[in-house]
C-alpha cells in the first residue's frame, strides 16, 4: 500500500475520521432533521461493524488517529460497545471520542467505558423542558441530564456540552448553561447553526455569532480570556472564565470558518467517504468493500478524496452550494 499521510493540495494533513454508525436517531432536532417523513437509509445499506472496521484499518495505515463515532443519534446502534472494542485494537488509533444527544447514555455510559471510549460529547441545548420539546419535538430533557452523570459515574473525564446558537430561539439558554457547565465541571462550547437542517429553511439571519455569545456570558459571569490552542486543528476557539472555574469554547463555522486547519474525513453510515460537511462530492467504499476489494484499492479512494478537498466551503466561501443531505445523513 502507498504509505505517508493524507496531505490534501493546499498541505493539510488528515489525521480525523468522523464515522457516522446510523442515520436514525431517537430526538428530532429541528436544526437536524425534517418535520415530516424523515426518511431513513434501509438497514442493508448501513455498514457493518466487520466493513467499518476493515475500513478504519487502511485509514489508520494512512495516518488516520482520532476518531469521532457520530451520527444519526449512534447510541440508537445496536451493541455499539462491541464496535468501540473493534476499533480499540487496531494499530495507530489513538483516541476513540463519541458526540451523542445522551437520551441512552445513561443505559451504555458504562459498556462504552469499559469497551475503551475515551471521550464523550453530549448535546444539550437548553436546560428548560419545554424549550428542549421546542427544538427537539421530544419531551426527554430528563434522560439527557441523567446521562450527563452517568457519563461521570462511568468514570469519563472532561466531559464536553454542545449547544446549538440560533438566533431568536436559544438565547437566554446561554447563561444558564454556562452556570450549570461551571458548576458540574463540564466544558461547554456553542455551535453556531448551520445550513444543515432536513427542512432546508436555514437563513444567515438565524446564526447566533460566537461574538455575541461571548458578550452575553462576560456581561453574566465578567472577563473570557482566550486560551491559547494547544492543537491548531481544533474547531473550538476556547476561553476561560478570569473569575475562576470553567471553559467555554465558540465553534462558529458560519461567521469564522475554520477550514484552513481542517484535517478532517467523514464516512457516511452507509459507506460514502467525505472530505467536508460541505462536499457535493462523495467517494464510495462501500461499493469496494462488498467487492472485496484490496485495501490498495481502499486507500486509493481515501487518498482521492483527500485530494479532491477544497480550500474552503463554509456558508460564506465563494464556493458554496449547499449539499443535498441534513446533517443527520452526514455525521456531525
Ligand atoms: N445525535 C448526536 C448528537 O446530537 O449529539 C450526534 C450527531 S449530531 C448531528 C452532532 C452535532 O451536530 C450535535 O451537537 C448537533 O447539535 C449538531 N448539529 C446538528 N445540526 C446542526 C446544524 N444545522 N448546525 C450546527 N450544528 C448542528
Ligand atoms: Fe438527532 Fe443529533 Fe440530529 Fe438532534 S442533532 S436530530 S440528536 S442526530
Amino acid at each position: 500500500m502507498i504509505q505517508g499521510p493524507l496531505v490534501d493540495a493546499f498541505g493539510r494533513v488528515h489525521t480525523n475520521l468522523r464515522l457516522s454508525v446510523t442515520d436514525r436517531c431517537n430526538i428530532r432536532c429541528f436544526y437536524c432533521m425534517p418535520t415530516e417523513q424523515v426518511q431513513f437509509r434501509p438497514r442493508h445499506e448501513i455498514l457493518s461493524f466487520e466493513e467499518i472496521t476493515r475500513f478504519v484499518r487502511v485509514a489508520a495505515r494512512l495516518g488516520i488517529r482520532k476518531i469521532r463515532i457520530t451520527g444519526g443519534e449512534p447510541l440508537v446502534r445496536s451493541q455499539l460497545p462491541a464496535l468501540v472494542r473493534l476499533l480499540r485494537q487496531i494499530p495507530g488509533i489513538d483516541e476513540l471520542a463519541l458526540t451523542t444527544n445522551g437520551v441512552l447514555l445513561a443505559e451504555q455510559a458504562a459498556a462504552l467505558r469499559q469497551a475503551g471510549l475515551d471521550r464523550l460529547n453530549i448535546s444539550l441545548d437548553t436546560l428548560d423542558p419545554e424549550k428542549f420539546q421546542r427544538l427537539t419535538r421530544r419531551d426527554l430533557l430528563d434522560r439527557v441530564l441523567k446521562g450527563i452523570f452517568a457519563a461521570r459515574t462511568a468514570g469519563f473525564q472532561a466531559i464536553k456540552l454542545n449547544a446549538i446558537a440560533v438566533r431568536n430561539m436559544t438565547e437566554d439558554e446561554i447563561v444558564p448553561l454556562a452556570r450549570f457547565a461551571r458548576q458540574h465541571d463540564l466544558e461547554l462550547r456553542f455551535i453556531e447553526y448551520m445550513p444543515l437542517d432536513g427542512d432546508r429553511t436555514w437563513h444567515s439571519d438565524q446564526v447566533l455569532q460566537g461574538a455575541e455569545i461571548l458578550r452575553r456570558l462576560e456581561q453574566a459571569f465578567g472577563p473570557l480570556e482566550p486560551i491559547e490552542r494547544t492543537d491548531a486543528s481544533q474547531p473550538a476557539t476556547d476561553y476561560r472564565f478570569a473569575s475562576g472555574q470553567g471553559r467555554i469554547g465558540l465553534i462558529t463555522p458560519v461567521s469564522q470558518p475554520f477550514c484552513e486547519q481542517c484535517n478532517r474525513l467523514r464516512l457516511t453510515a452507509e459507506g460514502q467517504i467525505r472530505n467536508c460537511l460541505f462536499s457535493t462530492d462523495e467517494w464510495d467504499a462501500r461499493a469496494l468493500l462488498r467487492a472485496n476489494a484490496p485495501d490498495e484499492d481502499l486507500a486509493r479512494l481515501i487518498r482521492a478524496c483527500v485530494a479532491g478537498k477544497h480550500a474552503a466551503r463554509g456558508g460564506d466561501s465563494s464556493e458554496f452550494v449547499r449539499p443535498d443531505r441534513a446533517m443527520f445523513q452526514i455525521g456531525g
